[in-house]
């Protein structure tokens, strides 16, 4: 069975993610650990999550995805920056424990002027105080466009942060289509390709996740806007060769395209009916 879920809000509570995944077909979602934005983190629920777990386990659900606030800047220059990126990685890592062995994401940042080994090192330096030998939660690098002076463009930087850090079984990759395919990986015309590379360089053992995107803007443009499946550069008939592909069939996509619930249960039946497994 695919494995496919999407964004969801945590707006209403952790049980109505669970609801909302059910009406529309989904068996695993991505979720915020807390306003994307913002910085504080609602105080937990615990009857809530159980509520959650209660439906993931009767639904057969596969391993949902956190997401940190993507204005984190782990690489940022200033020290105030990456010391606040540190305590709400640390405090989402402490509550990803009450929903235990699952993935959590984020953004590697932006190193903006002072370049990117600069960024790598603050970007490892920060992973190696956040991450906990008891922790059950494997955090992912995503896999970013290039936008600015994103940190994560190339399999080669993500590889060099994963290097970088010591509790190595503790990291791994989640692989944004949209992203990669801005950066100039052509996912559209040699798949195949792509994955060989991201073997080689990274290992195939690392990557967890699929962010599942269709993209507005052309190959190797750098800009990052997530559009619909099937409405944009990428189109339909690769994203159906993304998820029947041998390497990728068994792993769990996140869709983060623009819409409604209505939409994304639309997009998940397509997909579905689409899956050769
Ligand atoms: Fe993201
Ligand atoms: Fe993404
Ligand atoms: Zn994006």
């Amino acid at each position: 069975m695919l494995k496919i879920g999407c964004h969801l809000s945590t707006s209403k509570g952790y049980k109505a993610i669970g609801e909302d995944a059910i009406k529309i077909g989904a068996n695993t979602f991505q979720f915020f650990t807390r306003n994307p934005r913002g910085s504080k983190a609602k105080k937990l629920d615990l009857e809530d999550i159980h509520a959650l777990q209660k439906i993931m386990e009767e639904n057969e659900f596969a391993t949902p995805l956190a997401h940190a606030p993507y204005t984190l800047n782990p690489c940022s220059a200033s020290e105030k920056t990456r010391e606040f990126a540190l305590q709400v990685m640390q405090d989402d890592l402490e509550r990803m424990e009450y929903l235990p062995s699952n993935l959590y994401n984020f953004h590697p940042g932006n190193h903006v002027k002072q370049g990117v080994e600069n960024g790598i090192k603050y970007i490892t330096d920060l992973l190696n105080k956040v991450l906990k030998p008891e922790q059950t939660t494997v955090v992912l690098l995503e896999t970013m466009s290039g936008k600015g002076t994103e940190v994560g463009k190339t399999f080669e930087e993500l590889k060099e942060i994963l290097d970088g850090v010591t509790l190595s079984d503790k990291m791994g990759v989640c692989l944004d289509t949209c992203h990669i395919y801005d950066a100039g990986y052509d996912i559209v015309n040699d798949l195949d390709g792509v994955l060989n590379e991201f073997d080689k360089i990274i290992g195939l053992d690392k990557l967890y996740a699929i962010h599942l995107n269709d993209s507005k803007n052309p190959f190797a443009s750098h800009k990052d806007r997530h559009e619909k499946i099937g409405k944009g550069t990428i189109g339909k008939e690769a994203i159906i060769n993304i998820i029947n592909h041998p390497k990728l069939c068994n792993l769990p996509f996140y869709l983060e395209t623009p819409n409604e619930l209505s939409g994304y249960a639309l997009e998940i039946e397509t997909l579905r009916k689409e899956y050769k497994y």
